[in-house]
C-alpha cells in the first residue's frame, strides 16, 4: 500500500539531474521553494482522498518546473497587432523607430550626461535634452517633457493656477480621455475653479468674453480627441478666443492631446489639429502626448511662452513626474526624424499611415498564397489612441472563415507570440497595416499551425 513514506524527500529530488537544470534555470533558492511546494500539495491532496496513487519522480519534476515559469514569467510581452489600429492604446500605442530604440538602449546600459554638465563638470539639467530640439522644431520659446500628456495637464494647471483661481473652458471639452481621466476632475484637483461656458452643442465668442470680464487665471481648450460633436453646432475660432483672451491678460492653455506634427489629411485623415497651428494661433501653452501621432515613447510634450514654462519647471509637481533618461533620449530620437525630414520612411506608425493600397493588397495577396486559404477584401484601418475618432483609411484585408470566429481569436491570442485579430460578421478580419514586417513570419506559423488544428 502506498503511503506519505513512499513520497521522495526535497533532499532526494536534489539529486537528480532535473533539478539540477531547474536550478541553472531558476537559481536554487526558489526550485527548492517550489520542489516543497509541490510536495506539501501532494501530500494535501493525499491525505484528503483527492490523490489515490502518489505521483512519480518525474511527475513531481514537471509540476515543479511548471510552478517555476509560472512564478517567473514575464506578464509584458510583444504581440503581433493584425486589428489595423494604428495607434492601440491597449496594444501599447506607438512602436518606436530603429534610431529611437538605439538611443533608448544606449542610455539605458550605463551612465550618462543626463544632469551632469560636461563643459562645466558640475551638476546639469535633466530639462535641457530635448528642450533644443522642441525649440527648432516648433519655434517655441521653451519646453519640457514629463511622463505623459496626463501629468502634463496636471503639472500645468497646478503651477499656472492656485487658490481656486477661474479656469475658463467650454462645457463641450470636459471630456473623459479614457482610464478615468476627467478633464473636469484634474482641474479640480489643481485647485483651479472651473468656470463651463457655453453648452454642449454650441459656444460663442461672446460666451468667453463675458467669462473674461471677472479675474481669471487661464483658458484651456481641451482637444475632443476620442469624439465628435456633429449637428447643431458652432464654435469660435481657436485664433479668436486666444485673440479675446490675450486681450483680457488671460493666458491660452492648449491641450491638444495628440498633438501631430504633420498634416493628418496627407494620410486620408480630416485634419488634426496640429502643434504648429496652435502656436500660430498663438497659444501660451501646449500640451501633446509622445506616443501617439508623434510616434514615440510615452511622454508628455510641454512646450510654449518661457515665463510660464518656468514658473511650471519650478513647480514642485515637476519633479514627481518628470521624465527618464530612456524617454528624454528616445523623444529626441523621434524627434530628430521630423528635424531631418525623415519621419515617414524612419517613424513605424507614419510607414504604416503611408502605405499604399497597392502594396497593403499585395501583403495580404502573399498572406492569403502563404495559407491557401482565405480572400482578399477591402476594409478601414484607424488611428485609435484618442486621435481622430470615427476617421479610418481604406486598407485591404485577409478573411479567414472558420467554424467559430470568436473561439479563432482566442485561439490565435493564446498563440506565442499572442496575435490580435478582429472579427466581421463571424469571419476573422487580418490588416496587413498593422503588422510589422519583422512580425510576419511568425503571424503566418501561427495562422498556419491554428487553421491545421
Ligand atoms: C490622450 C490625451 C491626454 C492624455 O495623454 P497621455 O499621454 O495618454 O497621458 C490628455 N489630453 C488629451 C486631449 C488627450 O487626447
Amino acid at each position: 500500500m502506498t503511503t506519505l513514506r513512499n513520497l521522495p524527500s526535497v533532499e532526494q529530488l536534489l539529486q537528480t539531474e532535473t533539478t539540477a537544470h531547474l536550478i541553472a534555470r531558476f537559481g536554487r533558492p526558489l526550485t527548492l521553494d517550489a520542489l516543497r511546494k509541490t510536495l506539501d500539495d501532494i501530500r494535501a491532496r493525499f491525505k484528503s482522498g483527492a490523490l489515490a496513487e502518489l505521483p512519480s519522480t518525474d511527475s513531481i519534476l514537471a509540476q515543479s518546473e511548471s510552478t517555476l515559469s509560472a512564478w517567473t514569467a514575464q506578464t509584458l510581452h510583444p504581440v503581433i497587432n493584425a486589428t489595423g489600429v494604428i495607434l492601440h492604446t491597449n496594444l501599447g500605442r506607438a512602436p518606436l523607430s530603429d534610431a529611437t530604440i538605439h538611443a533608448m538602449d544606449i542610455v539605458s546600459r550605463g551612465y550618462s550626461n543626463l544632469e551632469f554638465d560636461l563643459e562645466t563638470g558640475k551638476r546639469g539639467s535633466r530639462l535641457i535634452h530635448a528642450e533644443a530640439l522642441l525649440q527648432k522644431l516648433t519655434g517655441a520659446e521653451s519646453a519640457l517633457v514629463v511622463n505623459n500628456c496626463a501629468s502634463a495637464v496636471l503639472l500645468t494647471l497646478s503651477a499656472l493656477v492656485a487658490n481656486r483661481k477661474r479656469v475658463v473652458i467650454a462645457r463641450s471639452q470636459l471630456v473623459e480621455i479614457g482610464g478615468g481621466f476627467r478633464v473636469p476632475d484634474v482641474m479640480k484637483q489643481s485647485g483651479a475653479k472651473l468656470v463651463e461656458v457655453g453648452t454642449t452643442n454650441k459656444i460663442r465668442l461672446s460666451d468667453y468674453q463675458f467669462a473674461f470680464e471677472e479675474p481669471t487665471a487661464l483658458v484651456m481648450r481641451a482637444h475632443r480627441s476620442n469624439f465628435k460633436i456633429i449637428g447643431f453646432t458652432e464654435e469660435p475660432d481657436f485664433k479668436d478666443i486666444v485673440d479675446a483672451a490675450h486681450q483680457a491678460g488671460v493666458p491660452v492653455i492648449d491641450d491638444l492631446g495628440s498633438g501631430a506634427l504633420y498634416d493628418t489629411t496627407k494620410y486620408g485623415f480630416s485634419h488634426e489639429p496640429t502643434v504648429q497651428e496652435s502656436l500660430q494661433a498663438g497659444a501660451d501653452v501646449i500640451l501633446f502626448s509622445g506616443d501617439k501621432l508623434l510616434g514615440g515613447p510615452q511622454a508628455g510634450i510641454i512646450i510654449g511662452k518661457k515665463i510660464l514654462l518656468d514658473k511650471i519647471k519650478k513647480h514642485p509637481l515637476a519633479r514627481a513626474v518628470r521624465a527618464d533618461k530612456s524617454c528624454l533620449a528616445g523623444i529626441s530620437a523621434t524627434l530628430s526624424h521630423y528635424l531631418k525630414d525623415e519621419a515617414e520612411r524612419e517613424i513605424p506608425i507614419l510607414k504604416m499611415m503611408s502605405l499604399t493600397l497597392k502594396q497593403l493588397q499585395g501583403r495580404a495577396e502573399a498572406w492569403r498564397v502563404e495559407l491557401g486559404q482565405g480572400s482578399v477584401i477591402s476594409g478601414e484601418s484607424t488611428v485609435g489612441g484618442g486621435s481622430l475618432p470615427g476617421e479610418s483609411i481604406p486598407t485591404f484585408l485577409l478573411e479567414l472563415r472558420v467554424k467559430s470566429a470568436e473561439k479563432f481569436l482566442r485561439a490565435l491570442r493564446k498563440n506565442n507570440p499572442p496575435i490580435i485579430a478582429r472579427t466581421e460578421n463571424d469571419k476573422v478580419l487580418l490588416d496587413p497595416r498593422t503588422v510589422l514586417p519583422e512580425q510576419e513570419g511568425a503571424l503566418l506559423v501561427g495562422l498556419k499551425n491554428l487553421l491545421r488544428a
